[in-house]
């Protein structure tokens, strides 16, 4: 059975990873280069962490995304990531630490919970100002997004998988399994698996209402020289409301001496955008993304913008990853909002055990979108 993936991104790869390593002959068509620095999936650095707000169901896929990792790192025979442990802050007033905390308690996640007086003396560089609770989690890390893409390309290839770059699907038959490409040539499937990003809208019409390209901002920063070496030891930030609140991504040496910059942004949807417009951030853009975090990170006009960059998210509105059925062949993985990443690995394991008819397809769908799904105890018993 020959399954083509549309999108070189981190759920097509990892679908083409999973399909391959249970045997399967796949192969990969990408409009771009790969690792394509348009995709979703490309830039520095994308985080993996326990912490949901009310979203338990992603909480629990969080441990399975750690499992996948783990196998796709042994394949790689080299690890992307590096631990950093997560610190929730109270700060943007709307409950989301306080929700996350209540999940990590029924979950038994390891976690601590600190002052505003702790936090400002283990990371000087923060300011406790309006800090009611604070969190910290000991999991949780940077997973080096441009490299995974890269050498999990380099994988595919090392292990027979074609994969069509420069080549864009300009339509598709999913019943037919047929794919028509921009240049005019015709690929045939018996399985076709879209994982398109922010570009799905474009080739699934239907598809345009849970995969909004949303386009965000992202601000890399040189600290003061003062602080360097205590953001080089510090935890991922998260202080996420629905009105205000930012995410910060530490700065990281990995093993082989890459260096990594301390990153910063906001989880809110930015405004709908094409893809493939331009990209060049506002002054407006990156100045409201420092502002959100003005009041947490002291001294932040001594901090150096080194870059704004435009990513896209592709959003869905309750922010639920939809593995929606094509017709008699085709399948589409879209709407990821901000959040995939950390699924990659494990989103391609179901999507291929699906693929293969090895698992429900209803039962896929409704774990990606972050369901709940209770195993029954007699069930989790016999499989040991
Ligand atoms: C700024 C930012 C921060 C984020 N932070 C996190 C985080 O901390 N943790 C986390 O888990 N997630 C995070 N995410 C979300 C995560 O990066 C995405 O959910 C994930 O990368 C989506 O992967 P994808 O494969 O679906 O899409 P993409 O990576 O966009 O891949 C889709 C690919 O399909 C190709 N393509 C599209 N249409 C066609 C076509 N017609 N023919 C051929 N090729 C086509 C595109 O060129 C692209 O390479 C973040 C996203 C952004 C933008």
């Amino acid at each position: 059975m020959k399954t083509v993936v549309v999108g070189g991104g981190i759920v097509g790869l990892c679908a083409a990873w999973a399909l391959r390593r249970a045997g399967a002959d796949v192969s990969v068509v990408e409009q771009g280069v790969l690792p394509n620095p348009l995709g979703s999936s490309v830039d520095q650095h994308r985080l993996i962490r326990y912490p949901y707000g009310a979203q338990r169901g992603y909480l629990r896929m969080v441990r399975e995304a750690y499992h996948g990792w783990e196998r796709l790192w042994g394949d790689l025979k080299m690890r992307l990531y590096a631990e950093t442990g997560t610190l929730i802050l109270s700060g943007a007033g709307d409950g989301w630490a306080k929700e996350s905390v209540v999940a990590l308690a029924a979950e038994e996640i390891e976690h601590l919970a600190f002052d505003a007086e702790t936090v400002t003396g283990r990371w000087p560089m923060l300011v406790g100002d309006g800090l009611d609770d604070a969190y910290y989690c000991p999991s949780g890390g940077v997973l080096f997004a441009q490299s995974i893409i890269a050498a999990l390309s380099g994988h595919l290839r090392e292990r027979g998988v074609p994969m069509l770059t420069g080549r864009t699907v300009a339509a598709l038959d999913a019943e037919a399994g047929s794919l028509t490409l921009a240049d005019g040539n015709t690929l045939r499937a018996d399985r076709i698996l879209v994982a398109a990003g922010p570009w799905t809208g474009r080739l699934l019409p239907d598809l345009a209402p849970v995969s909004r390209p949303s386009r965000q901002t992202v601000v890399y920063l040189q600290p003061p020289a003062e602080f360097v070496a205590a953001w080089h030891a510090a935890p991922m930030l998260l202080e996420i409301g629905a009105a205000k609140g930012f995410y910060l991504v530490p700065p990281r040496v990995t093993r082989d001496g890459m260096r990594t910059g301390l990153k910063i942004s906001d989880h809110r949807f930015g405004p709908t955008a094409d893809p493939d417009g331009n990209r060049d951030p506002s002054s407006a853009e990156i100045d409201a993304i420092l502002d959100n975090a003005r009041h947490r990170i002291a001294g932040l006009e001594g901090y150096r913008v080194l870059q704004g960059k435009t990513c896209f998210y592709d959003v869905e509105p309750e922010e639920r990853l939809q593995f929606r059925r094509l017709g008699a062949r085709g399948y589409a993985l879209c709407g990821t909002s901000g959040h995939g990443f950390k699924f990659g690995p494990a989103l391609g394991e179901r999507i291929a055990a699906v693929l293969q008819e090895k698992a429900e397809f209803e039962a896929a769908a409704r774990w990606a979108a972050g369901h709940i799904i209770e195993v029954p105890a007699a069930a989790s018993d016999s499989s040991g």
